[in-house]
């Protein structure tokens, strides 16, 4: 039931990419933030398929021009805003990626097919080029999905290149190789972006956590605990569950300083933090509070529950053998919501309840 890690601070949790919980939560930042691109580029190149579908009108055989008409004017512009409109619609994200995914395969293989019809494909042909170039650093598509378009799309070409179109060697060769340039430019540029994107995100990711993590003991500061308290006031009311709140404060804690000095003090903190953590649950909170005065919130709790819970930390604090200064006791006062309560009724309910832990003697709970 309790988290077995007492020596690691299980309100923060590793900012690397190991952790599942965190590629999860760049991937959706990377999904939304890619949302505004998606929409302006598919705009944009329906837009470019439609200046093509002009110049078509104007300068391509005339027998061509149906065919032209069809993949240029057609099918391209519309799938294309398509997808730029679905963007809007952050439940169609997942279809969204798969249709932005296809876009260039399916404006390949129509390039291919009016290719296939022209004596002279050198002109067409280097569509490809810029497709895959759009694909990797233009398109929104995220590395990995943009590598495996590409490559649908370079053994397409290749294919077809080798097989059915009627080139000469010099173009085939250089053709091959133009494929290839535009590739793995594409392929670097994308993996650039990815990974500034990541060192992005993993640098917010960390000031984020500073800004709500004790220097010290590495526990959650107040900035987090009025976060925490109001998402779990909000969700008392809600759904009419308890949730339990415990003050603590460390007995005597001035004489260790006075004593040992402020340094040894300093280190009491880190080890009594460290117990804190190693009892919490799961969905537990600690906070430092204050000085030596630390919060406990014990999520979907109850009156015999919480007072279970305070206790066994109570106890836990006693048998402990501190490293310089040996056992020490804390006093706790523990509360749980009531109907109504804001941040500062339920904190000072439980000030109150320490505070006649304190009187009654300390190393003891009191609850109010
Ligand atoms: P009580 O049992 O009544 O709680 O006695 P106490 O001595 O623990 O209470 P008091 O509030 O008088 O003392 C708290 C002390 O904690 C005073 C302050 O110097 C010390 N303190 C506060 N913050 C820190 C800190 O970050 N490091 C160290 N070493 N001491 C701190
Ligand atoms: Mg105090
Ligand atoms: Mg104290």
């Amino acid at each position: 039931m309790f988290n077995e890690q007492e020596n690691s601070i299980p309100c923060h949790h590793n900012i690397d990419f190991d952790n599942k919980a965190i590629q999860q939560k760049f991937d959706l930042w990377m999904a939304s933030s890619k949302q505004l691109q998606i929409r302006a580029v598919s705009l944009l190149t329906g837009l470019l398929y439609i200046v093509a579908f002009i110049a078509d009108n104007l300068v391509a055989p005339k027998e061509l021009i149906p065919l032209m008409t069809v993949v240029h004017f057609y099918i391209m512009p519309p799938y294309l805003f398509l997808i730029s409109l679905l963007t809007f619609k952050k439940e169609f994200q997942k279809l969204n990626l798969i249709l932005l995914f296809l876009s260039p395969i399916v404006a390949t293989v129509g390039n291919l097919v009016i290719v296939s019809q022209i004596a002279d494909p050198s002109m067409r042909l280097t569509e490809i080029y810029l497709s895959l170039f759009w694909i990797f650093t233009v398109s929104g598509l995220r590395l990995k999905q943009a590598t495996f378009s590409a490559l649908i799309i370079f053994v397409m070409v290749f294919a077809m290149s080798y097989f059915y179109f009627p080139l000469s060697l010099e173009y085939f060769v250089m053709h091959c190789f133009w494929m290839i340039a535009a590739f793995s430019f594409g392929f670097l540029g994308a993996y650039l972006i990815e990974k500034s994107n990541r060192a992005v995100f993993v640098n917010q990711e960390k000031l984020k956590q500073l800004a709500v993590t004790d220097r010290l003991t590495g526990l959650y500061n107040r900035t987090k605990l009025d976060e925490v308290l109001q998402e779990e006031l909000n969700r008392s009311q809600r759904y009419s569950q308890q949730f339990g709140l415990v003050l603590m404060d460390f007995d005597y804690f001035k004489d260790i300083n006075d004593t040992y000095g402020h340094q040894v003090g300093d280190e009491a903190l880190i080890e009594i933090a460290k117990l804190i953590t190693g009892h919490l649950r799961s969905t537990d909170k600690a906070v430092r509070w204050g000085g030596e005065e630390f919060i406990v919130i014990y999520l979907d709790t109850d009156h015999e529950e919480v007072l279970k819970l305070a206790e066994e930390l109570r106890q836990k604090i006693e048998r402990h053998s501190f490293k310089t200064v040996g056992t020490r006791t804390a006093s706790l006062g523990v509360t749980l919501y009531q109907d109504s309560d804001t941040i500062n009724t339920i904190i000072q309910r439980a000030d109150k309840a320490l505070y006649i832990a304190k009187n009654a003697g300390r190393n003891r709970i009191e609850f109010l």
